[in-house]
């Protein structure tokens, strides 16, 4: 399929024919061949873009590749979203992508109680997706450290800072592994986006749709 000639390759292939998915958008393969190599990204792209899949994609590539267990209240990757119904469409997008692999997501979100969260971060996950708020307070809590977090995504970027996020965006960032790819998405680019973009991505490149 189109995908393959991106650089993606076995479970991942099957699954997303499941999914109904054989032809890249274009976002897709503009960003999935940079971020398979572990470039940053920064992506202007609208919801219906098929973003989700172009940064998952990647970052699911190269977790099944390494393979590794989870250490105790951990995640691998971790994809911050404005609001929980965003968060539940991405993680459902991951599951769907990663079926047939042994990818543990986990979602944290804010409204609904901690205890099954803290539960399931216990186990150390390898795809975690997450609002910042409730986020932050776990890692308050110490219910999860992002220490080994390599893969951090920011969606919608834009909705993040409008909903008063960027604290805690910016000390979740600051808690992750200082060597991890960053790949930043959002639907328009003001000059705060670009602030925090310079801040937290390097040498990123820019795709648009
Ligand atoms: P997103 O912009 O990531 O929210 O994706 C929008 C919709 O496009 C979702 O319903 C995806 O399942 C679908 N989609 C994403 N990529 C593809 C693709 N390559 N082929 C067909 N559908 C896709």
């Amino acid at each position: 399929t189109g995908f393959a000639t991106l650089g993606i390759s076995g479970m991942l292939l099957k699954a997303l024919e499941s999914a109904g998915m054989t032809e890249p958008k274009p976002i897709q393969a503009e960003a999935i061949p940079h971020a398979l190599e572990g470039r940053d990204i920064l992506g202007l792209a609208q919801t219906g873009s098929g973003k989700t899949a172009a940064f998952a994609l990647p970052i699911l590539a190269r977790i099944i590749r390494e393979g590794a267990r989870n250490k105790p209240r951990t995640a691998k990757a971790l994809i911050l979203a404005p609001t929980r119904e965003l968060a539940v469409q991405i993680e459902d997008v991951i599951r769907a992508l990663s079926r047939g692999s042994r990818i543990f997501t986990a979602l944290v979100l804010g409204g609904v109680s901690r205890g099954g969260q803290v539960r399931r971060l216990a186990q150390g996950v390898d795809v975690l997706i997450a609002t910042p708020g409730r986020l932050a307070d776990l890692m308050q809590e110490g219910a999860v450290t992002l220490s080994e977090t390599r893969y951090l995504v920011l969606d919608e970027a834009d909705r993040m800072l409008d909903m008063g996020f960027i604290h805690e965006v910016r000390r979740i960032a600051k808690a992750t592994h200082p060597d991890r790819q960053t790949q930043l998405f959002s639907a328009t680019m003001p000059r705060e986006i670009e602030s925090l973009a310079a801040s937290l991505l390097k040498h990123p490149v820019r795709v648009e749709v």
